[in-house]
């Protein structure tokens, strides 16, 4: 026990890719750190499409780009998508935005398994106290302060155990019922009432190169598939259905997905000459649920909620790791600010958390909105892109950094080379609009229409940005009386501070 009472100072719930990188980001600054995982790793897990924002930025600070690059993961250029009015599929690349050219210009489709237990084994390293097989079954409160103090544990012999700690945070995921202890409700979504159904396949066809490794989304009348290439040979394909469709889903699994494969043209065209596997982890045929929501709290004295614990958004964007992990610096940001004593009181320190991780979770729900009108085409859904994010850049920048993670303008979600590189990566772009369009689907048609006159802003991007008001100086806050990120980027700082 420390000498304040607590046995630590921070009790993590949940070791997905959310608890393992709070606890990492705590630790770090030398605080004590328990993490708590009810299953043995390495386990299952669905959202395999990582975003730059995830590799090249939360990943980069945790210190695992090495294990990541060694991991040999499916590297992703973008995705490819037939959706909306245009019959033909339409291809992004995360390159088209400057926060996101170069080395960054591509993540990663990844195993989960794999990626988890990196992030996991990572955490251990930095001095996080790993504990698996050990669920948290409740809360604990303090009588006199109604302040949340800890956890009452059961370990791998089934006893139960009370833990104390100054903060408890909720990183449990979506299934987990510990959310409904920090007051208020859990919100659904009336317009993202989707149910998920998806196994793997081998041998399934791949995007033609340079693409071979994006994320493909297919629209149909049921719904739409994904179809994520996470080995040469290894396919995660999955239809999501809109709550009309339902029906579809129903009785023997197999026979389900196998029929609505055959109903998506492009996709049962890509499986044509693929074998479903059917043992081990991928063997099964799992069903999900993926009904978005939000909570109406996210924190209390000494319970702070991240990750899916707090929200969840319909997977079209494969945003959850990064919604996730975000969520995690945000709430580490709080937790170290005041675990460190003096500058900002704690109130101040988890409402900042709080308004930025609502904030990230709202332009993907706005976005998400108008791309389910399927009546539009790919140049309305950028447009749309630039007015959620109320971004200065063209309108398929606009887009590309908000799918990519990278619209929050954080420093800690792009790669720091980014930041100065603006001019090299047009460059980089104009070459690629001016090689010959050798496949269809590639993303040079809209680097055609598009970048062109994004190109030619480049150069006045800086003082339009200064006119219309809008920085990219992370320092300023972002709401009245906010904080911003120390120099660090682990810290809160108030605005005045970071200036000194
Ligand atoms: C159909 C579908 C497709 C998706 N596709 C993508 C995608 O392509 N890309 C993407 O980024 N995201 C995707 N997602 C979202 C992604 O799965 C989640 O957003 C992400 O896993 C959230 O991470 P997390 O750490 O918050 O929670 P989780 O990954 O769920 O981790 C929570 C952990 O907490 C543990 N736990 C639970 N209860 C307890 C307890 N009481 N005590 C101790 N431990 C506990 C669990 O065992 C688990 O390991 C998808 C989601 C769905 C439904």
């Amino acid at each position: 026990m420390m000498d304040n009472g607590y046995d630590y100072d921070v009790v993590v719930v949940g070791g997905g890719p959310c608890g393992s990188t709070i606890s990492t980001l705590v630790a770090m600054q030398g605080h004590r750190v328990l993490l708590l995982e009810k299953e043995r790793f390495p386990r299952y897990q669905i959202g395999e499409s990582l975003l730059p924002s995830t590799v090249h930025g939360i990943c980069r600070i945790l210190g695992v780009e090495e294990d990541l690059r060694q991991a040999n993961f499916m590297p992703k250029r973008g995705g490819t998508f037939r959706w909306g009015a245009n019959p033909e599929p339409w291809t992004f690349s995360f390159g088209l935005s400057s926060k996101f050219a170069g080395d960054a210009a591509t993540a990663y489709q990844v195993e989960r398994m794999r990626f988890d237990q990196i992030l996991l084994d990572n955490a251990r390293r930095k001095g996080v106290e790993v504990r698996e097989e050990t669920s948290v079954v409740d809360v604990l409160v303090d009588a006199e302060t109604d302040r949340v103090d800890g956890v009452l544990l059961s370990g791998p012999d089934g006893v139960r155990r009370e833990v104390r700690s100054r903060f408890v945070v909720d990183a449990s995921g979506n299934k987990s019922r510990i959310h409904t202890k920090v007051g208020g409700q859990r919100r659904y979504s009336e317009f993202f009432r989707n149910l998920a159904l998806f196994g793997y396949f081998e041998g399934g066809k791949r995007l033609p190169a340079p693409n071979r490794g994006n994320i493909l989304a297919v629209a149909f009348d049921a719904g739409w598939f994904w179809y994520i290439p996470l080995t040469d040979e290894l396919t995660s394909v999955g239809a999501v259905l809109m709550p009309e469709a339902l029906d579809r889903a129903q009785g023997d699994r197999e026979k389900a997905l196998l029929d609505l494969i055959q109903q998506c043209p492009m996709i049962a065209d890509y499986l044509s000459d693929a074998r479903r596997v059917t043992e081990g982890p991928y063997g099964e045929i799992r069903v999900r649920k993926d009904y978005s929501y939000i909570q109406e709290k996210f924190w209390r004295p000494g319970l702070v909620l991240a990750g899916d614990a707090a929200c969840f958004i319909d997977p079209v964007f494969s945003s959850g790791v990064h919604l996730a992990t975000y969520s995690a610096l945000l709430a580490a940001r709080s937790i170290n600010t005041v675990l460190r004593g003096g500058e900002v009181d704690e109130t101040t320190c988890f409402e900042e958390f709080e308004v930025r991780y609502r904030r990230e979770y709202a332009r993907f729900h706005d976005f998400l909105v108008a791309f389910y009108d399927m009546h539009q085409d790919e140049n309305s859904y950028f447009w749309k892109a630039k007015k959620v994010t109320n971004n200065v850049a063209s309108e398929v920048e606009s887009f590309v950094e908000l799918v990519g993670g990278g619209s929050s303008n954080e420093a800690a979600l792009v790669s720091p080379a980014n930041g100065g590189l603006r001019g090299a990566a047009y460059q980089e772009l104009a070459e690629m609009v001016a090689q010959p369009v050798q496949e269809a689907g590639e993303d040079r048609d809209l680097l055609r229409s598009t970048l062109a006159r994004s190109v030619s802003k480049e150069g006045t991007r800086i003082q339009i940005q200064a006119e219309l008001g809008e920085s990219t100086d992370e320092n300023i806050p972002v709401r009245d009386g906010g904080l911003v990120p120390s120099t660090d980027g682990l810290h809160w700082s108030s605005p005045s501070q970071s200036a000194d």
